[in-house]
């Protein structure tokens, strides 16, 4: 990175995050913060945390949400906590769909994680660029590309739905279609496990359009700073599913 560059990140990093404080700055006894990791985060936690750290934090959130043992926040006390700046451990690319909010199915708080969303979790620019501050300039540990079954995007991609903008963001999902062969029950929303097929394949090339088109996360994710996984959410159960996993996350999920 060229200095110039470099310049303007911190410059953004400075206004976006820290709110007057320095790119090394802490808030005024940030570091003595006694709250546990667990729920709340802090520059602390979030260097002493690996990608596998992360995810298995995650994947402990979502337990707890299935079993509906949820962790208690006090909300109002972690948003006056995380106003000086923010720490988040992970980012999570997620589907518009109401009914799959990530700091709730994952069990987080405040300041906890990047959320970018849309309908169909598509990896777009925005989005690309979004997870490049998550990552570069924050500090977040792992990406997280979620999709969900019987989404309504892949449907309305799968039944060609047009309407307005919502369009041209539908055709981002066909390549994924594409590749899913025929299972003799059709290609349509009348078919669900072939929607669902598309939902797994449309988050696969997700990730794959992050290593593609993100040089800069690639890097990140060949040294090992960081990790970008797939996952699907079930809407009945409420469980996250993650898989094309490195071999470095084992199958259980540790309680962090
Ligand atoms: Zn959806």
């Amino acid at each position: 990175m060229i200095a110039g560059k470099r310049i303007k990140l911190a410059a953004m990093v400075s206004s976006m995050l820290f709110a007057g404080m320095s790119w090394a700055g802490a808030a005024p006894g940030a570091s003595m913060d006694p709250v546990p990791c667990e729920t709340q985060t802090s520059r602390a936690c979030q260097d002493i945390k690996t990608p596998q750290a992360v995810l298995a934090r995650l994947q402990a959130g979502n337990k707890r949400f299935v079993k509906g043992t949820t962790l208690q926040r006090d909300l109002q006390k972690q948003s006056k906590k995380t106003a000086p700046g923010q720490f988040p451990l992970a980012s999570v690319v997620s589907c518009f769909d109401s009914r799959i909010p990530p700091e709730i199915v994952f069990d987080q708080g405040i300041g906890d994680i990047f959320i970018a969303r849309n309908a169909g979790n598509v990896i777009t620019d925005d989005v690309l660029g979004s997870l490049e501050f998550g990552s570069k300039a924050a500090g977040a540990k792992l990406i997280v590309v979620m999709g969900h079954t019987d989404c309504g995007a892949i449907k309305g991609a799968c039944d060609n739905v047009e309407l307005g903008n919502l369009t041209g963001l539908l055709a981002k999902i066909k390549p994924a279609i594409s590749k899913i062969p025929d299972d003799g029950k059709g290609r349509s929303s009348k078919n669900p496990a072939f929607v669902d097929m598309v939902g797994e394949q449309n988050v696969r090339l997700g990730v794959q359009t992050i290593r593609d088109k993100s040089p800069i996360l690639k890097e990140m994710e060949d040294k090992g700073q960081i990790m970008i996984v797939g996952a699907m959410y079930d809407l009945k159960t409420g469980k996250v599913s993650f898989y094309d996993l490195p071999d470095s996350v084992s199958a259980k999920p540790k309680k962090i």
